[in-house]
C-alpha cells in the first residue's frame, strides 16, 4: 500500500533492478502527499438482532497469502469519518436513479445508512459517494454481490476467478473526477517544503463516510431487512428477497481514518535519446495496491520490468535509441493517481514540449482479451503493433483481437473515448499528450481483495504468465517504434472525423433539448483539420520518400504539438485541472467527448453552450494551425 515501508522497500528494488538492467538516471522521486489510512472500521447490527460483523476476509488453504495477519483494516481512502447509528436503506448500485425509484416508494434516506451493490451498472465508487452525500445519507457501505462478482457469475476463487463469500474491495471514493492528485496542491507539484493548501477545501474531497463489505457481511443485514420488496433488477444473488427498508435492520457504524501526510516514491528512469533526447516516449505502471495486488498492480509491474530489462539488454548490444525513453513506476495509484499526477505537474514543462506519447500498462493480465484505449491519433499505430507482436494463443495479437471480438472484416476497436480509472489521466487531461492504456483481461472477481494475489495469478489469472510475457512484448514493440520513427505515427485524419462525429452526436442532443445552437462553425473547424492532417501525412510521406530530412523533420514536429492543442487552459467548468477539450470523465468514470460543450448542453445552458462551441472552434483551429506550420 502507499505509504508503507514494504512499499519503499519495492521502489528501491525496482531502482536496483532498473540500475542492474543499464536504464539511466534511475531515480526515487518523493512527493509528500495527502494519505490518509484506516484507524477503526466496526459494524454492529443492533436491531431487530444483535450481530458484530467480521469486516475480515478468511484465510483459504490454498492461498498462503490469504492468511497473512498484517493486512490492515479495510477501508474507502479519502472517506469522512462517522460514529452513528441508524437504520439501514438497501440502495441498488446507489446511482441517482436509484435514489429517484426509493423517493417514489415514499422511503426516506435521510440520515439513514446506505446498503449499495458494486458495479451493474457500473458506475465509480466515489460517484456512488457523491450520490449518497448529495441525497443526505448518513453513511455508505460498498459491497461486492455474488450476482456481481461472486458465485452467480461462476466458480469463486481458488477453484475460478470469482470473489469468494468475504471477499470485499477496498479502493478510493475521492472525486478525482474533479481533481486528481495531492487535493492540497491542485495543479502543481506536492515536493519537500512546498505550498500546500488545506485538504479539506479541495473540490475532490468527499464529505461522507463510506467503507466496503463483503457478502458474507451483507446477507447479514439484508436478512434483516423489510419495507417494500425491491424491484426484480435489484434482486442479488443472495438466496433473499431484496428490501428497500428502512430497516429493521438497524447499524451501529464507526469509520475512522487519520488524516496524516505521507512520503509516495515515484521510480523513474530513462534511456537517453541520441538524436532528439527531449523527446520523450514515456511508459508508465504503478505500483502500489491495495493488499497484494497480484493483477493490479504487479502483472503490469512485472510486463513492465521485463520491458526494461528487454531494452537494457538492446543497449549492451551497442544500440542506442533515437529518442529518450522514460521508465515510470507510480505510487499512489490507487489514492487519487497520486504519483503519475504530481509527476506531471512537476515535469509540465518538459513534457509539453517534447513528450510523443505515454503507454501505460496498469494490470497487463488478469486474462487473455487484449482491449485498448487510446486518443484517436494513436489507433492506427496501434493496431499496426499488434499485427508485429505474437499472441500466446497462435498467431498475432492483432488477429485474436479481432476473433475475441467476432469480427472478421472489422478492425478490432481501440476504446477512443476515454474516461479516467489509471495513471494516463494527467498526461491526456492535465498535459494535452497522446495516452495509451493497454491490458489483457478476462473474469476477475477477487480486484482489490487479499485473494488478487501471486496465488490467484498464477492460478487462474494466467497460469505460466504468456500474457505477462505478450504485453512486454507488445509494450516493448510499441515504445521501440515510437522511439526510432523519423516521424511520430499520429493520425489526426481519424482524430478529426472522430470529432465530427461527437459534434454530430451533441448536435442532435441539443435539437432534443429544444436549444437554439449554430454547430456549423465547430464542423467547419473540424473539416479543416481533417483536411490539413491528410495534407500533412502526404507531405510526410512525399518527403520521406524523397529524402528530405528537413521537411520530415518539421511535419513531425508539427504532429508532436496537434494534441496539445486541443488544451484550454482556462479547463472545465468548476474543475479547472481538466483542460482537454474533447475528453473528460464523467463522476461516473464514464468517457465525456467535448466535455465543456456537453455539460453546458445538458445543464440546458444555451448561453454558455454558445460560448463552448467558440472556445472548441478554437481549439480545433489551433491544431490545424500546428498542422499547417508544418507543412511552410
Ligand atoms: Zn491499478
Amino acid at each position: 500500500m502507499a505509504g508503507s515501508r514494504r512499499n519503499y522497500e519495492l521502489a528501491q528494488y525496482i531502482a536496483e533492478q532498473w540500475r542492474a538492467y543499464g536504464l539511466e538516471d534511475v531515480s526515487l522521486i518523493e512527493h509528500p502527499v495527502y494519505l490518509p489510512w484506516p484507524v477503526r472500521y466496526e459494524a454492529t447490527i443492533v436491531a431487530p438482532v444483535r450481530a458484530r460483523l467480521s469486516l475480515k476476509e478468511e484465510p483459504i488453504p490454498q492461498d498462503k497469502d490469504s492468511s497473512a495477519t498484517d493486512v490492515g483494516i479495510p477501508y474507502c481512502a479519502y472517506s469522512a469519518n462517522v460514529d452513528v447509528t441508524a437504520p439501514v436503506i438497501y440502495v441498488n448500485s446507489g446511482n441517482p436513479e436509484d435514489y429517484d425509484l426509493l423517493a417514489r416508494h415514499g422511503v426516506d434516506v435521510k440520515g439513514k445508512i446506505a446498503l449499495a451493490r458494486y458495479s451493474v451498472p457500473y458506475s465509480y465508487r466515489g460517484f456512488k459517494a457523491l450520490t449518497a452525500q448529495r441525497r443526505g445519507v448518513a453513511a455508505l457501505l460498498l459491497y461486492s454481490d455474488p450476482a456481481d462478482d461472486g458465485y452467480k457469475k461462476g466458480e469463486v476463487y481458488p477453484w475460478g476467478p470469482w470473489g469468494p463469500e468475504s471477499h470485499l474491495q477496498r479502493g478510493g471514493i475521492v472525486y478525482d473526477f474533479n481533481l486528481p492528485g495531492d487535493p492540497r496542491t491542485p495543479g502543481w507539484a506536492s515536493v519537500p517544503g512546498g505550498r500546500f493548501l488545506p485538504a479539506e477545501a479541495a473540490v475532490s474531497m468527499p464529505t461522507i463516510a463510506a467503507a466496503p463489505m463483503s457478502y458474507k457481511d451483507a446477507r447479514r443485514i439484508l436478512e434483516n431487512m423489510g419495507g417494500p420488496t425491491a424491484p426484480q433488477a435489484w434482486q442479488g444473488g443472495l438466496p433473499l428477497t431484496y428490501r428497500l427498508g428502512p430497516g429493521p435492520a438497524k447499524l451501529h457504524l464507526v469509520i475512522e481514518n487519520d488524516r496524516k501526510v505521507r512520503s509516495i516514491w515515484n521510480v523513474v528512469a530513462r534511456l537517453r535519446g541520441v538524436e532528439s533526447p527531449d523527446e520523450w516516449v514515456i511508459l508508465g505502471n504503478h505500483r502500489d495496491a491495495w493488499v497484494f495486488g497480484g493483477v493490479d498492480p504487479s502483472s503490469g509491474t512485472a510486463s513492465l520490468m521485463e520491458t526494461a530489462r528487454a531494452f537494457g539488454e538492446l543497449t549492451r548490444s551497442g544500440w542506442k535509441p533515437r529518442r529518450t525513453l522514460v521508465f515510470a513506476s507510480w505510487d499512489a495509484e490507487e489514492f487519487t493517481l497520486t504519483g503519475s499526477t504530481e509527476w506531471g505537474e512537476l515535469e509540465a514543462d518538459r513534457l509539453k514540449a517534447g513528450a510523443l506519447a505515454y503507454l501505460n500498462v496498469d494490470s497487463s493480465a488478469s486474462g487473455n482479451r487484449f482491449s485498448v484505449s487510446a486518443v484517436p491519433a494513436l489507433t492506427t499505430f496501434l493496431r499496426d503493433v499488434a499485427r508485429a507482436v505474437p499472441d500466446p494463443s497462435g498467431g498475432s495479437i492483432y488477429e485474436s483481437w479481432r476473433r475475441s471480438e467476432g469480427g472478421r472484416d472489422q478492425e478490432p476497436e481501440v476504446t477512443t473515448r476515454l474516461g479516467s480509472g489509471s495513471d494516463y489521466t494527467v498526461f491526456l487531461n492535465f498535459l494535452g499528450i497522446p495516452v495509451a492504456d493497454l491490458t489483457f483481461d478476462g473474469p476477475y472477481g477477487v480486484y482489490h481483495s487479499i485473494y488478487d494475489s501471486f496465488t490467484w495469478v498464477d492460478r487462474v489469472g494466467d497460469p505460466g504468465y504468456y500474457y505477462h510475457a505478450a504485453m512486454a512484448r507488445y509494450w516493448a514493440v510499441a515504445a521501440l517504434r515510437l522511439s526510432e520513427c523519423n516521424f511520430v505515427p499520429l493520425d489526426y485524419e481519424n482524430y478529426a472525423r472522430e470529432v465530427r462525429v461527437y459534434l454530430d452526436e451533441t448536435e442532435r442532443t441539443a435539437r432534443e433539448r429544444k436549444l437554439q445552437l449554430d454547430f456549423s462553425s465547430a464542423q467547419g473547424a473540424a473539416k479543416r483539420w481533417e483536411q490539413a492532417a491528410r495534407q500533412s501525412l502526404e507531405a510526410a510521406n512525399r518527403a520521406l520518400t524523397a529524402g528530405d530530412e528537413k521537411s520530415v523533420e518539421r511535419l513531425h514536429g508539427s504532429f508532436l504539438k496537434v494534441e496539445r492543442a486541443l488544451l484550454d487552459q482556462a479547463g472545465l467548468a468548476g474543475r479547472p485541472w481538466f483542460k482537454h477539450l474533447i475528453y473528460a470523465p464523467r463522476p461516473t468514470y464514464k468517457p465525456l467527448v467535448l466535455p465543456a460543450l456537453t455539460e453546458a448542453v445538458e445543464a440546458n445552458n444555451e448561453k454558455l453552450a454558445v460560448l463552448e462551441l467558440d472556445r472548441l472552434s478554437q481549439a480545433l483551429d489551433r491544431a490545424t494551425a500546428v498542422l499547417e506550420s508544418g507543412l511552410e
